[in-house]
């Protein structure tokens, strides 16, 4: 087991190896099915200030990739949260001990955003973000 988290971590770190990639991966699952401003429903769209963020052409309204996700304002890298969220998905009994030492974190993060995972997968509807983070590594 362990050295099967071992290669799909480095997996992980090889595929979303900077917070870009990480975006640019949430924000294309985000408005795979078009863009829709979540102010005033308008489908229009110009690049927002920030890469990966879109603006709303009608309402001005900037809303960022990881807007409404489980990785809003998180607060560890994003290349780090997915790891936590691939671990926490394979391991739903591993401590918050184990995550921060197998990936170098203080243990209060780790601690913090594995609860915010955990209720994510504890929903009736899975997160489509969760699935197609899986969905990706298992390919
Ligand atoms: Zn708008």
């Amino acid at each position: 087991m362990d050295d099967d988290n071992k290669k799909i971590l480095e997996k992980i770190a090889k595929r979303f190896n900077t917070e870009e990639s990480c975006l640019e991966f949430l924000s294309n699952i985000k408005w795979q099915n078009g863009f829709v401003c979540d102010k005033c429903g308008h489908t229009n769209y110009c690049k927002g200030k920030n890469e990966f963020s879109r603006r709303c052409t009608k309402c001005k309204k900037e809303i960022s990739s990881t807007a409404h996700t489980l990785f809003h304002r998180c607060k560890i890298p994003l290349t780090t949260a997915f790891k936590i969220v691939y671990l926490s998905c394979v391991n739903p009994d591993i401590s918050s001990y184990s995550l921060s030492k197998k990936l170098q974190i203080r243990r209060m993060t780790g601690y913090t955003f594995q609860k915010k995972v955990k209720h994510c997968l504890s929903k009736e509807n899975s997160d489509p973000f969760i699935e197609a983070l899986l969905k990706e590594l298992s390919s």
